[in-house]
């Protein structure tokens, strides 16, 4: 061991390891967690680092986000969302492929979107979902085979970027694209909810001059993401695709997708942050910056999906963190159907958890971390990599103060467009560093005027494994 030394030794804080949480050092080894261990000399590596009285968790991974270049930079790049995230613990994220332009539905598209990173600069690790819209069948091996790590279709209208070529899928596009997602192997995400029920809804609102934000939250009720899920789930039995659920809003359907599992169907299920930590009140309060799809719910539905966290059966969360200009948000006539939709909260997603589900709620820390991190690198196939602490895996760490009660403001945003609906919400936990592969990333201190961070945009992009084999 002298003369292997460690490039760096994370001394003295509280590991949260999978299934319990110990006093641990950590050494880092050419980017990678070399030794989880109590009591690890100092003098084995080059630098160290204290993490006394704080908790490590793994990095977070969040498999959900937009950002928006190339094409729609203005409403947040990859630079911004990336610092924005790495400021919450959070080393990987997945983009999604709507919300750019051109939107990631082809081979070519997709290089746009990588030299776009290239060129902005990211400062975590990354990975891409491919879109399964009406009419690109015939792209889905390519993307599949350029690393994509599976396929973002809608069965609801997912809003116009201007250029109107990322579609919803209707039911007989859906079953055709679940046929050739199954003979790729590859994974599909679903936003669920059904068109004919919120278009119709919608449509009766705006027709009778109702267009307040209760308005349009009641013109998505659970039943429409109901309907959804089970035809989703009742094809993917018919076509073995296997299928993820993106943002459900409900715990009745998330008892549908389990029960759907427990009787063998590869599915998975993810929640966000927004829809367990505020509900119907906290949404007309905050107003245009809450509007989300499906919308948030009441309380009851909130503490349900707490419940089903804590019980393993919703298998991971995500930001969904979709921005967006203020003036598209506010606009003059206050309509909230018009206003875009979607919450900038991707820096926010593990004090959120930590803060909502630990320190209120008392879910254990390693359950709350598998859904931040383990859970949604296992099924987007990046756990050879990420997703824990454990020797062999990237040394992703967020170093966390558990008593460390603050309230966020718009200042502390790292967003292009520094506005979220947490503003003015009050954490207990707080983000003090985040290492990328043994390299910070972000520092609190550097925000404070000391310490810069060393690495601006080293992330890289990550492939899955095992997911875009072809079986047929
Ligand atoms: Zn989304």
């Amino acid at each position: 061991m002298a003369e292997e030394r460690w490039d760096l030794l994370v001394k003295g804080g509280t590991v949260v390891l999978r299934d319990r949480t110990a006093a641990l050092d950590i050494a880092v080894k050419d980017g990678k967690i070399s030794a989880v261990e109590p009591d690890l000399p100092a003098g084995g590596a080059v630098r160290t680092l204290s993490a006394a009285g704080k908790h490590i968790f793994a990095g977070g991974v969040d498999a959900h986000v937009h950002l928006n270049e190339p094409g729609l930079g203005e409403w947040e790049g990859f630079a911004t969302g990336s610092a924005a995230l790495a400021s919450g613990g959070c080393t990987t994220f997945v983009d999604m492929p709507l919300n750019g332009l051109p939107p990631t539905v082809n081979r070519a598209a997709l290089e746009l979107k990588l030299d776009a990173a290239r060129r902005s600069g990211v400062r975590v690790d990354y990975a891409l979902w491919g879109g399964l819209v009406p009419g690109n069948l015939g792209d889905l091996a390519d993307l599949a085979e350029a690393g994509v790590v599976g396929f973002k279709a809608f069965m609801s209208s997912p809003g116009d970027t201007g250029d109107g070529c990322f579609a919803n899928v209707d039911a007989g596009e859906l079953f055709a694209g679940m046929r050739a997602i199954a003979a790729l192997n590859g994974l599909l995400a679903l936003h669920a909810e059904s068109e004919p029920i919120v278009s119709r809804l919608a449509a009766a609102k705006q027709a009778a001059g109702e267009a307040s934000m209760r308005d349009f939250m009641a013109s998505r009720p659970p039943e429409a993401e109901l309907e959804a899920v089970k035809a989703a789930l009742e094809m993917a039995w018919r076509t073995g695709c296997r299928l993820h659920f993106v943002h459900i809003s409900t715990p009745e359907a998330i008892g549908l997708i389990a029960e759907a599992k427990r009787a063998g169907l590869d599915a998975t299920a993810e929640t966000c942050p927004h829809y367990l930590v505020f509900a119907e009140d906290d949404a007309l309060r905050i107003g245009v910056h809450a509007k989300c799809a499906p919308p948030i719910r009441g309380s009851r539905e909130r503490e349900a999906l707490w419940e089903l966290l804590a019980d393993g059966q919703i298998d991971f969360v995500a930001s969904d963190h979709s921005p967006c200009p203020p003036a598209m948000k506010e606009t003059a006539d206050g309509n909230a159907f018009a206003a875009w939709g979607g919450i900038m909260g991707a820096q926010s997603t593990l004090e959120a958890v930590v803060t909502e589900g630990w320190l209120k709620r008392g879910i254990p820390l390693p359950v709350l971390s598998r859904a931040l991190s383990a859970a949604p690198a296992e099924r987007l196939g990046l756990a050879a990599s990420k997703g824990a602490i454990e020797v062999g895996l990237d040394a992703d760490l967020a170093i966390v103060d558990l008593q460390a009660p603050y309230v966020l403001t718009a200042d502390q945003l790292k967003y292009l467009h520094p506005r979220s609906a947490y503003e003015g919400f009050a954490f207990g936990c707080r983000v003090e560093a985040t290492l990328l592969r043994g390299s910070v990333v972000y520092d609190r201190r550097a925000d404070q005027g000391g310490l810069d961070t060393e690495r601006q945009a080293s992330g890289r992009l990550l492939r899955p494994q095992g997911a875009a084999t072809r079986t047929g």
